[in-house]
């Protein structure tokens, strides 16, 4: 769905090779973190480690055609969404980010340009969220682009939530909004279908917006871990809404051993999501449930941390954690108590 009037210059990668590449990428990121000692440049980067602190490592791994369709995802968004959702996993073990590498597949479709949007978006991310890229792997792909990102991260030893450390009694409560970023993914799929059909037909986002940048617009939610910092509060299990809430918190019930009752009305959904579930013919409540990538925190709190909580705008306290025997519950808006199944959608 590019503008077509417009043709933009194509720098062919042949033509720069693989170390003026890399060079060309390294010089526009620059060191923030104390702790990177050695970035990009030599065999391997050297860190130093902090004694009081668990270190944390995560990977992801993006397969175009199977995780992204570059026909709407633009590349800037890409590269950031690539980042943000690593930091997601580091804050949902309610730690900091502190350095990224980035190993990347590419075929001669993709032009210089084209890498550089990438990498736009990957360096706004190491902006906002504070992280060093620090090194990374180039290597050729077939047909598609692969971008796999290792996020590392830090978190006090007496600060480290796990999934695994939900009470009977505690507290479920959820970050941010639900649903957003699969609705907003819907619409993009329906346009492109509509554009495929027809290429005179542009695409109609405008009234999506909210939506479509929830889908295209990853964030992680590190100022909720700030928060809970700020507030010395540590949750006793913690997840990122990657798959879906229902698939996520089954997560948590299974690996802390409990149950729990979550209740339908509680589930928070922008005005925008909802309009747009009911447009697509599907029920605002299910969306809620099972949309995946949000990457909100899900969260379980003691008790007697309900104040705190409760005066926190932007947090919603949809539950509580239950005796494994319960397994995990919904209660529907109509009061009837269904069992919690996981629908999240999988990439297999
Ligand atoms: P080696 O052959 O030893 O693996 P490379 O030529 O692949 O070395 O990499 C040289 C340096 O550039 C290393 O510091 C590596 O981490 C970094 N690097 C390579 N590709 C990337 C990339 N896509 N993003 C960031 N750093 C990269
Ligand atoms: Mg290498």
């Amino acid at each position: 769905m590019s503008d077509s009037n417009s043709e933009p210059s194509r720098t062919e990668l042949d033509n720069l090779g693989e170390f003026k590449l890399i060079e060309h990428l390294a010089s526009q990121f620059t060191q923030k973190q104390q702790s990177t000692l050695l970035g990009i440049g030599d065999d391997a980067a050297v860190l130093i480690p902090d004694a009081n602190c668990n270190l944390l490592v995560t990977s992801d791994m993006l397969l175009e055609g199977v995780h992204f369709d570059l026909s709407y995802t633009p590349l800037k968004h890409l590269g950031y969404k690539a980042i943000a959702v690593n930091i997601s996993d580091i804050a949902a073990m309610n730690g900091i980010c502190t350095q990224v590498t980035v190993n990347i597949g590419l075929s001669n479709r993709f032009s210089l340009e084209a890498i550089d949007a990438l990498y736009e978006g990957i360096q706004m991310a190491c902006s906002h969220y504070q992280c060093d890229l620090v090194g990374g792997d180039t290597t050729s792909s077939v047909t598609g682009l692969i971008i796999s990102v290792t996020a590392l991260g830090y978190v006090g030893n007496d600060r480290l939530v796990k999934r695994s450390g939900a009470k009977h009694n505690d507290l479920i409560c959820v970050s941010g909004d639900l649903g957003a970023a699969y609705l907003g993914l819907q619409v993009l799929e329906r346009e492109k279908q509509v554009f495929l059909a027809n290429s005179e037909m542009q695409p109609q986002l405008d009234q999506y917006e909210y939506i479509v940048s929830r889908q295209l617009k990853a964030e992680a939610r590190t100022d909720v871990v700030t928060w809970f910092h700020e507030q010395g509060i540590v949750p006793t299990a913690m997840i990122d809404v990657s798959d879906g809430l229902a698939s996520d918190l089954l997560h948590i019930c299974k690996q802390s051993v409990v149950g729990a009752r979550v209740y339908e009305d509680r589930l928070p959904i922008e005005a925008a999501t909802k309009d747009a579930a009911l447009e697509f013919n599907l029920n605002p409540g299910t969306v809620t449930l099972h949309g995946g990538e949000d990457y909100e925190l899900l969260f379980t709190v003691d008790q007697k941390h309900h104040q705190s909580i409760e005066n926190q705008q932007g947090i919603s306290v949809i539950g509580h954690i239950t005796d494994t025997g319960q397994g995990a519950e919904l209660v529907t808006a109509s009061e009837e108590i269904v069992p919690l199944e996981a629908q999240g959608w999988r990439h297999f």
